[in-house]
């Protein structure tokens, strides 16, 4: 029984996040454990919400679909949309979700990204060969994992050129961040169309207190996370500007990721109690997974340059690289547009 009480605690937490707001998002889409559900002792009232929320006979127009990711690896590809091509500089096709350059002439609402339909788990993490990442170790902890696509508007293309049309290959970074609201909220505000440039924003991933790994953005597309912000190193400063009035960003290159704030943070003070070990512990899960190496791994607060940003508060950097340590450094989260993962 104990196994299961944080499962019991957090589906009654759905549940009750589910009643509350009538599951006005409807893509709390579980990617992988889906298992997990139907193992409940007492599933059935969060069955029933899902499944009208699921069901395409019960809705005219529905947009969620179960995904149960490690039933369904692959898509045959005639089932799936051929990625887009871009040309690059040599007018060579390159297959992936890049743009080639950002807008000169922007509209306030700017670009919308491409739309992501539910997908499966591979289109977030590409998983490893189970064997050898056993060899390596760490692969015994395995946390749920949902997705919760955000809105389009909320989101865009990697670029393959900044705004001055100078090619960009910057090596990705891992930005970590902190949602300050609880993680219901901030998943409700990046699934809204936010029309004004000024209000867009979003995370790849999200880490719930209990754990619970989050997707929101694939990591093939560029979320906005640190709007105004340069990732600085002792060989130099890395930044893209990729708007022609605004201050250029890391996002181009960043894999964003935000831990949920615990409830004594959910204001502006300057720190708070910090965040739970199963917080830290899928952090550096994930992180490990993205095979970023330590010195390009930092935080909003270091890169932003707005001067208003501070996330992620009372993070335990040390205790971080420790849980770090303890994972094998995989490429199943590819961050680059021009991913093969794509195919
Ligand atoms: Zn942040």
């Amino acid at each position: 029984m104990r196994k299961w009480t944080p499962i019991l605690l957090l589906t009654l937490y759905l549940l009750g996040i589910g009643v509350t707001v009538g599951l006005k998002n409807k893509d709390w889409l579980v990617a992988q454990g889906m298992s997990l559900w139907s193992q409940m002792p007492s599933p059935p009232k969060f069955e029933r919400v899902i499944a009208e929320t699921v069901s395409p006979s019960l809705s005219p127009s529905p947009d969620i679909k179960l995904v149960v990711a490690e039933e369904l690896p692959e898509q045959p590809e005639a089932t799936h949309a051929q990625p887009k091509t871009v040309a690059n500089v040599n007018n060579v096709p390159v297959p992936g979700t890049c743009a080639l350059q950002p807008d000169p002439n922007p509209t306030a609402s700017g670009r919308v990204g491409p739309p992501v339909n539910p997908v499966t788990l591979y289109r977030f993490r590409r998983p490893t060969d189970v064997q050898t990442a056993n060899l390596q170790g760490g692969m015994s902890y395995a946390p749920n994992e949902y997705q919760a696509l955000a809105n389009p508007t909320n989101y865009g293309q990697r670029f393959l050129y900044d705004i001055n049309g100078q090619p960009v290959n910057n090596a990705p970074i891992v930005v970590i961040h902190e949602t300050v609201s609880d993680v219901y909220s901030a998943v409700n505000f990046f699934q809204t169309a936010q029309n004004s440039e000024d209000n867009q924003a979003s995370y790849h991933t999200l880490i719930m207190l209990t754990g619970d790994i989050v997707y929101i953005v694939p990591p093939d597309l560029r979320a906005f996370g640190a709007g105004d912000s340069v990732f600085a190193t002792s060989t130099g400063t890395e930044t893209v500007k990729t708007h022609p009035q605004r201050p250029p960003s890391v996002n181009n290159f960043a894999y964003h990721v935000s831990l949920e704030t615990p409830a004594d943070g959910r204001n502006n003070a300057d720190s708070h109690s910090g965040y739970t070990a199963a917080q830290y512990q899928s952090l550096a899960w994930l992180v490990a997974k993205t095979g970023v190496p330590d010195y390009r791994i930092t935080t909003h607060a270091a890169v932003d340059r707005s001067g208003e940003r501070r996330d992620p508060r009372s993070f335990d950097a040390q205790l971080f690289l420790q849980y770090l340590q303890s994972y094998p450094r995989t490429q199943e989260i590819m961050i680059s547009c021009q991913s093969a993962y794509l195919n």
